[in-house]
């Protein structure tokens, strides 16, 4: 029998965190931990709780990543479903963008909301999680960030809150990666993609990036921890 691997997923309740569940839970190997900030209302989520087609083990928790309880909380229900097993792949996922555009009429509330949810729920969550994290030989943790977050592939002024989070993000993965050498820490951007918050005019449908997400986090090793890399596997520049 295949060897189990564990995953959790922040922000699953729709968009790219709910495809990578769906595309996860295809695999019988895979124990799939989906966290979102309200389960009772996740429609689609529970309704994959009970697709047939699945094949992996989805357990359904709760974590609202602005919440420092609700991030202590999950720690106990990740006991409660890996046991003594480690955790090996943590996908922080889950983001907010305010829209806003200018840099000079920027609001500091909606800079805070922005830096809460998008850098310190990230990095509450890898602390809150590692000591899962060091039980598994795999030991890798993927903060999503964006094309956005890059000053190299220079996107403008639009989404500037999200924009400077997602490049703090980036920074606390470089650090994570070189405090701990023995994991695995990546930063990946999933390209333009269809959700709610990509909009109906983005370049690629939810599957399509995330089926080339997975392929780029399964295949990632310790020469990559520290790095930027697209959907694709391309690399990012800063
Ligand atoms: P969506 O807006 O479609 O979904 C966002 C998800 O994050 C939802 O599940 C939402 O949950 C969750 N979320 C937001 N705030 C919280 C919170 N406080 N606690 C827990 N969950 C929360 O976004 P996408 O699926 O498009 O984006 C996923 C990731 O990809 C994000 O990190 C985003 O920045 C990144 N990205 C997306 C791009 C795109 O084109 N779509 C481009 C570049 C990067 P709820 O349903 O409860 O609101």
């Amino acid at each position: 029998m295949a060897e189990k691997v564990s995953w959790l997923i922040t922000g699953a309740s729709r968009g790219i965190g709910l495809e990578l569940v769906r595309q996860l839970l295809s695999d019988p190997a895979n124990i799939v931990i989906a966290t979102c900030r309200n389960p009772s209302s996740a429609t689609a989520l529970n309704a994959l709780a009970s697709d047939l087609v699945n094949k992996g083990s989805l357990h359904i928790a709760q974590l609202d990543i602005t919440d420092e309880d609700s991030i202590q909380g999950i720690s106990s229900s990740v006991q409660d479903i890996l046991g003594d097993g480690g955790l090996d792949y943590l996908l922080n996922n889950a983001a907010i963008n305010v829209g806003d555009d200018i840099g000079f009429t920027l609001t500091s509330r909606a800079l805070e909301n922005s830096f809460r949810a998008n850098v310190t729920g990230p990095a509450l969550i890898a602390q809150a999680l590692l000591p899962f994290i060091e039980k598994s030989n795999r030991k890798l943790i993927m903060n999503m960030s964006s094309g956005l977050a890059s000053i190299g592939i220079d996107l403008g002024p639009k989404n500037a809150s999200y924009s400077i989070s997602k490049t703090a993000l980036n920074m606390l993965t470089y650090k994570q990666a070189k405090i701990r050498p023995d994991l695995i820490v990546v930063c990946v951007d999933p390209g333009w993609v269809k959700t709610d918050m990509g909009g109906q005019g983005a370049f690629l449908e939810p599957h399509e990036s995330v089926s080339q997400i997975i392929k780029v986090l399964t295949s990632r090793k310790q020469e990559h921890s520290g790095g930027f890399f697209r959907y694709d596997g391309e690399t990012v520049p800063w």
